[in-house]
């Protein structure tokens, strides 16, 4: 299709679990909004990078040690190679530049085409040849070369392939924000100007949207000026507008994103707020983040939509009538996520997981600041609630980034803390986190937990998925949650969500209690003694939550509110 109006940068795609074409939240999140376009037939076209070797493969030795593997994968049984061939100058290489194609069917019949960019070509340098083999890894000059390659090779890579009537860009996280510059560059071509003129700056800030994903600083591409300008040594515009364009030394992607999109939003209320205070001066929306339903719901609870809603999918508004299934019906399919996950852990793990015994589950980047540890932060405790209320077993997932020493750390402690404790609670750790164990725990487990430290949680999106199969959480209010928590409605909520007035350390002994004593009091004797109450509140989640929280909502606010 080369009549596409709008072109979705992103720096990693989750197409299917098997193509390691990204590492987590961002590129879920792009993959589910790019079914989510396919499902309404919107004229959309979508660039990433090929990532030949992938994120990385994750190894957990008994301790709980991890190491990187990088990925192989049979690049041509997945996607199809296009003739297009363009070239982008780095320093005084001209890099060649090919793609490849991966088409997303939607419900709707219709098709959104993604295309692979690779420079894996005969006549690049070994250095240069390498530039599109790994997500996120490598030095700053090396992730400059690739965003280079992303931004401006996009662009270029989508006129050869005939697409000239894109009327937006869509620029998911920054990463790929150097297009603006490809962008100025081809009105200057077009208009026959010797530079770029304020009216053609203009003109490509009505064309660019741009969707901030992240409070954490590591997640902002910044690169120190004079290696900018030797990488972007042939490109005009960046070269004519330097001085605007690198603050304090540095080429920050981030602002370059900020100052060229007409429409810029964050991924929740909360987030936007937050953001609005990074960057003061730009006025910034939001759109809060979904998933794609039919993707991450069981096959057990699609069956039951199927049932009891037909067009779910494709309207996934209709979900909130799940609020009129029968109880039994949710438990059973409930029930079948989790046999499923308990083999999964059994066959991984081989510790036993019990069917009977209510399940924690905490799936997401071994990083500080997700707190992964703070269920343990008071092991008495944790023993005395379970004499009193009953059994609790807890799986974890999550890869660290290799350069992340004490998100490495985290995964150490919790193989720790799970040897002392004896098979006392059984906790698994299942390596290498992709889709298919994100969408398995999500839906197996009783409770979905959440204890990031604020505001750092942008969104986050697996609750939501654990929320579409029925599995209320149990969370800090930061990101979705604070939207998403009707407290004993849809799940639970620990602490506020603007904590003030104490120190750290007071903030966080304040949550552990809330987590404990809600657990103790509430959550897990409703779950034993008050069953019925307890699948209410799953229910609550599917129709509340489920129907509200996915990508198709989610893609009608971008196309009212940034795309059109
Ligand atoms: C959904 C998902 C994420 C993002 O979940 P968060 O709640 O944002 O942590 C990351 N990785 C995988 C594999 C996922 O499926």
């Amino acid at each position: 299709m080369t009549n596409a109006s709008i072109a979705y940068f992103s720096m990693e795609i989750a197409l299917e679990s098997a193509i390691p074409t990204y590492s987590g939240g961002l590129g879920v999140l792009a993959g589910d909004t790019l079914r989510s376009a396919a499902d309404a037939g919107l004229p959309l076209v979508a660039v990433t990078l090929l990532s030949r070797k992938g994120y990385f493969r994750q190894r957990l030795d008994d301790l709980g040690n991890q190491t990187e593997e990088s990925v192989q994968w049979p690049v041509g049984d997945y996607l199809a190679p296009v003739d297009a061939r363009i070239s982008v100058k780095l320093e005084d290489r001209e890099v060649k530049v090919r793609a490849w194609r991966y088409d997303i069917s939607g419900f709707s019949g219709q098709a959104v085409s993604v295309y692979l960019l690779d420079t894996d070509c005969d006549d690049n340098t070994e250095f240069d040849r390498k530039l599109t083999d790994h997500l996120y890894g490598g030095d700053d000059y090396y992730r400059l070369c690739q965003e280079a390659i992303l931004g401006i090779g996009g662009i270029r890579i989508l006129r050869a392939l005939g697409h000239n009537g894109i009327e937006r860009y869509h620029m998911n996280e920054g990463h790929s924000s150097l297009l603006v510059l490809e962008l100025m560059q081809e009105l200057a071509r077009q208009q026959g100007t010797a530079q770029t003129t304020p009216e053609q700056i203009n003109e490509v800030r009505q064309q660019c949207i741009f969707t901030t994903h992240t409070p954490v600083a590591a997640g902002h591409d910044r690169f120190p000026a004079d290696m900018a300008f030797r990488v972007l040594k042939q490109c005009n515009p960046f070269q004519e507008c330097a001085d605007e364009l690198c603050c304090e030394q540095e080429l920050n992607l981030t602002y370059l994103a900020l100052s060229s999109s007409h429409y810029i939003n964050g991924v929740a209320k909360k987030h936007r707020q937050t953001s609005q205070k990074m960057f003061a001066g730009y006025a910034i929306d939001s759109i809060t983040n979904g998933i794609h339903v039919h993707t991450w719901a069981s096959d057990a609870m699609r069956t039951l939509f199927d049932r009891k809603i037909p067009d779910w999918r494709v309207d996934n508004a209709g979900l909130r009538n799940a609020i009129s299934i029968d109880k039994e019906d949710i438990w059973q399919a409930h029930q079948a996520a989790k046999r499923a996950l308990m083999e999964y852990i059994n066959k991984v793990c081989n510790i036993g997981m019990d069917q009977q015994v209510m399940t924690l589950g905490f799936a997401r980047r071994a990083t500080q600041y997700k707190r992964a540890t703070m269920i343990f932060s008071d092991i008495d405790r944790l023993r005395k609630i379970i004499d009193h209320c009953g059994a609790l077993q807890i799986v974890f997932s999550g890869k660290a980034h290799p350069k992340d020493q004490s998100g490495k750390a985290l995964i150490r402690d919790i193989f720790e803390i799970a040897r002392n404790l004896n098979g006392f609670i059984r906790v698994a750790y299942l390596p290498d986190y992709d889709m298919d164990i994100g969408r398995i725990m999500t839906a197996g487990v009783d409770l979905w937990l959440n204890t990031p430290l604020p505001p750092m949680e942008a969104s986050g999106t697996s609750g939501m998925k654990a929320a579409i199969n029925g599995v209320p959480s149990l969370s800090i209010l930061d990101g979705w949650w604070v939207e998403g928590c009707i407290e004993g409605v849809t799940g639970w909520a620990i602490g506020n969500s603007e904590p003030h007035g104490e120190s750290a350390s007071e903030i966080t002994a304040s949550e552990v209690d809330i987590l404990y004593s809600k657990l103790e009091n509430i959550i897990m004797p409703m779950y034993y003694q008050d069953r019925d109450n307890y699948i209410s509140v799953m229910r609550n989640a599917i129709a509340i939550n489920g129907s509200f929280f996915n990508t198709e909502r989610m893609m009608n606010q971008y196309v009212t509110k940034a795309y059109f």
